[in-house]
């Protein structure tokens, strides 16, 4: 078996202890045969800037770089408030997005039978949950130029963002939507609003464009924006995948996020371009939630949007399915037995430690 290069960047907060729970699994894997992983790690966010002034250091990059994958924790925290704005924590994560090429982010909304009722709507609508939100990562309004406040002849203010996204960028990211499509249940939903902007218009066409050159045999449908924000709280499970850009997919996805209870529960795949020559992908796997300062320190952090990160990372960079497979069973095992941790706990009921819903899942996934 092939040796894979995994880069570990904890981070700050509960990223130390919930990256402390993939560094298990990842041994498990190692012993039990079902992987071979070669791991380095390195500092990221507060905990590079404390070290070396900046949110990540060269060697750090070259590192990612150089990696198979990279595993992310968290950044960020009250301690780091005022350090330069370019040196901030969250400027390492971004750093890295750019740096690597992370266009396409993933982010999967499950809801585990087990925790149904922790979801903000009815049990029947989110029971057995399984979408997938791909969001445009590097471009749109988040990134278009110009992007200013400037102050008019009158003295008022005129703020300025731009939207703007080319054949190109639409194309890669709907071939990676495509892709997972493909391998699901052969649905997609391209997201846009072509009612009111032109880049939905040429949103629209080009996701038509290669869906009738490359995907012909998968069913693509159109929504717009605001219409699939208010599906996805209706009658979720119409869904399977959705494709939208940078700001569209930065909402919908939170909005799925909650279809699942905590954010505690929720991973996260950025992916590249795949290389011509190698047919490998650079690739970052993290959980959505942040460095919880609030918790930090105390082993109250659910490790499971880590774990199920780590689970991404198998099956997207590593090609490991029946491993991520067997994780993901393992998490629905634990959750079907009735172990949480507190964020996901009924009022009154029992919590476990971070380290222990750790060693439940990896447990689980030997006695599999
Ligand atoms: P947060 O996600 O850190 O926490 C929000 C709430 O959710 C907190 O009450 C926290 O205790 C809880 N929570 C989060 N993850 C949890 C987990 N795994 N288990 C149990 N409870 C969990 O968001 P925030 O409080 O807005 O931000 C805290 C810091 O994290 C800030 O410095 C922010 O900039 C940073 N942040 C970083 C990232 C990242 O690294 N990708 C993302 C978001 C926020």
């Amino acid at each position: 078996m092939a040796t894979q290069k995994l880069l570990l960047l904890p981070g700050d907060g509960i990223g130390v202890e919930v990256m402390a729970e993939v560094r298990r699994l990842i041994a498990f894997l190692n012993k039990s045969g079902l992987a071979s992983f070669e791991t380095e790690e390195d500092l990221v966010g507060g905990s590079a800037y404390d070290a070396h002034g900046k949110a990540i250091s060269e060697d750090a990059m070259k590192r990612a770089q150089e990696a198979d994958a990279v595993m992310f924790g968290a950044v960020g925290g009250p301690k780091w408030a005022d350090v330069p704005y370019e040196a901030r924590p969250e400027a390492g994560l971004l750093r890295l997005r750019k740096d690597l090429g992370l266009f396409a982010n993933l982010r999967p909304a499950v809801c585990y039978p087990a925790l149904a009722d922790a979801s903000s709507l009815k049990r029947e609508l989110v029971e057995g949950l399984d979408i997938m939100i791909v969001r445009e990562l590097t471009g749109g309004v988040y990134f278009g130029e110009p992007k200013e406040i400037v102050t008019l002849e009158s003295g008022e203010k005129r703020a300025v963002d731009t939207q703007v996204y080319t054949t190109h960028e639409i194309e890669r990211i709907a071939r990676v939507a495509f892709d997972l499509a493909k391998v699901r249940k052969g649905l997609l939903h391209s997201s846009e609003k072509h009612n009111v902007m032109k880049s939905g218009v040429l949103w629209k066409q080009v996701v038509t464009s290669v869906h009738k050159s490359e995907y012909p045999e998968l069913k693509l449908e159109h929504i717009l924006a605001d219409n699939c924000g208010m599906q996805l709280v209706r009658t979720p499970k119409q869904f399977d995948v959705i494709v939208c850009d940078n700001l569209f997919g930065d909402m919908l996805s939170d909005v799925a996020a909650m279809l699942t209870g905590s954010l505690g529960m929720l991973p996260s795949a950025s992916l590249g371009a795949t290389d011509a020559k190698t047919g490998k992908r650079k690739a970052m796997y993290e959980p959505v939630h942040g460095s919880a300062p609030d918790i930090a320190g105390k082993g109250l952090a659910n490790p499971i949007a880590t774990l199920a990160s780590f689970g991404m990372a198998l099956r997207y960079s590593f090609g490991l399915a029946e491993a991520a497979d067997r994780l993901d069973a393992a998490i629905a095992e634990v959750l079907g037995e009735g172990l949480r941790t507190k964020d996901i706990a009924a009022p009154g009921q029992n919590a476990v430690s971070t380290s222990d819903m750790g060693a439940a899942v990896i447990k689980a996934m030997e006695q599999a």
